[in-house]
């Protein structure tokens, strides 16, 4: 088997890289050719959770597992840690082991920006975030990649972290403003990317013709933007169970406000088989919960540069 420890991935991942094995596997899930399977997460007590996602597709079987660990930060670690198993979808065999957190980080950054490429508007200016935690930056570099910006505006319920994230806007030569929730009806996208318990975000921040990429609920119990915004917009996602179930539109659904059969997944529109936006005042919103196969896709593209540069290290079992 190979390993790719985690020092490594940002030598060999790119959000570029990131990006093409995202789309090319949410493609394989909307042709029926990859799958997910049912994600597992337990409380482990002392605030720590714990959890699988796996999946399988034509060329990769494998599952990402880890959590959260509040204590970590004392210890010089990162509180999420996460680690992706591959295994040979033939044989079962164990072929790699990846480090997961950057990976993370990247392959959630390129869900958002799949979205905001094939969603938002081709003349969007102005990108709006909510949120400025670990993943914020990874969010709003992947977003700049899919269109041309020329300013940022956010707003965080701890606005002690937004220099962070002004910090990155200012190296991407993006004009960064700290705005009032209702300021972002400016938005022609808006990231949300928080681990709220309960939404920030209103409708009425919202204008018409703003693509939304809310990517913060991961669980059931998490929730980022008022339910009645999702009445109102057409509603995507990487997977509709998913969604459902602990994504951002499970409030929606619970209320009524949302059938699961009015969600489109973002691979259908990739494969051309859903339409995307098809005006320019609608709001489209996606839900990105965070697949397993996403997790996989870029594992195995990194084992794959890996090999390649002779930097993957190869170990018996
Ligand atoms: P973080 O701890 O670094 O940052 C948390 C963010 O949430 C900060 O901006 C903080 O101010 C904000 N926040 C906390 N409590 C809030 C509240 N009550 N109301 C509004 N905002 C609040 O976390 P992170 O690593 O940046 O992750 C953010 C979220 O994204 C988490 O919920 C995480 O589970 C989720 N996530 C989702 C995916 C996916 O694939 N969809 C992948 C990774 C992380």
């Amino acid at each position: 088997m190979f390993v790719v420890p985690e020092r490594m991935i940002a030598d060999l991942m790119t959000p570029d890289e990131a990006f093409g094995a995202v789309e090319a596997v949410f493609a394989s899930m909307a042709d029926g050719t990859a799958r997910n399977f049912p994600v597992v997460r337990e409380a482990l007590g002392g605030g720590r959770q714990y959890g699988f996602k796996s999946g399988i597709d034509a060329a990769a079987l494998g599952v990402k597992a880890g959590g959260y660990f509040p204590g970590n930060a004392d210890r010089g670690l990162i509180n999420h840690q996460s680690t992706v198993f591959l295994f040979d979808p033939d044989t079962g065999v164990l072929q790699a082991a990846v480090g997961g957190n950057l990976l993370t980080a990247l392959r959630t950054a390129a869900a958002s920006a799949i979205s905001i490429d094939r969603l938002a508007r081709a003349d969007a200016r102005v990108l709006g975030m909510v949120g400025a935690g670990h993943q914020a930056a990874f969010q709003l570099r992947a977003a700049a990649r899919v269109r041309d910006f020329d300013r940022v505006i956010a707003w965080n319920l701890h606005p002690d972290m937004l220099p962070r994230l002004a910090a990155v806007a200012e190296e991407l030569g993006l004009p960064f403003e700290a705005v009032p929730l209702e300021r972002m009806v400016e938005a022609d996208v808006i990231v949300t990317i928080t681990s709220a318990p309960a939404f920030s975000l209103a409708s009425a921040h919202v204008s018409p013709g703003t693509h939304l990429a809310c990517m913060g609920t991961d669980t059931v119990g998490k929730q980022e933007v008022e339910p009645a915004l999702l009445a109102r917009a057409r509603v995507f996602t990487d997977e509709v169970a998913q969604s459902v179930l602990l994504g951002e539109a499970q409030h929606a659904v619970a209320q009524g406000l949302v059938r699961a059969e009015d969600i489109t997944p973002i691979g259908a529109v990739i494969t051309g088989a859903a339409r995307g936006r098809v005006a320019d005042d609608e709001i489209t919103l996606f839900d990105g919960t965070g697949v397993g196969l996403q997790d996989i896709a870029v594992a195995a593209r990194v084992v794959h540069l890996a090999r390649a540069r002779d930097m993957a290290t190869e170990v018996e079992l």
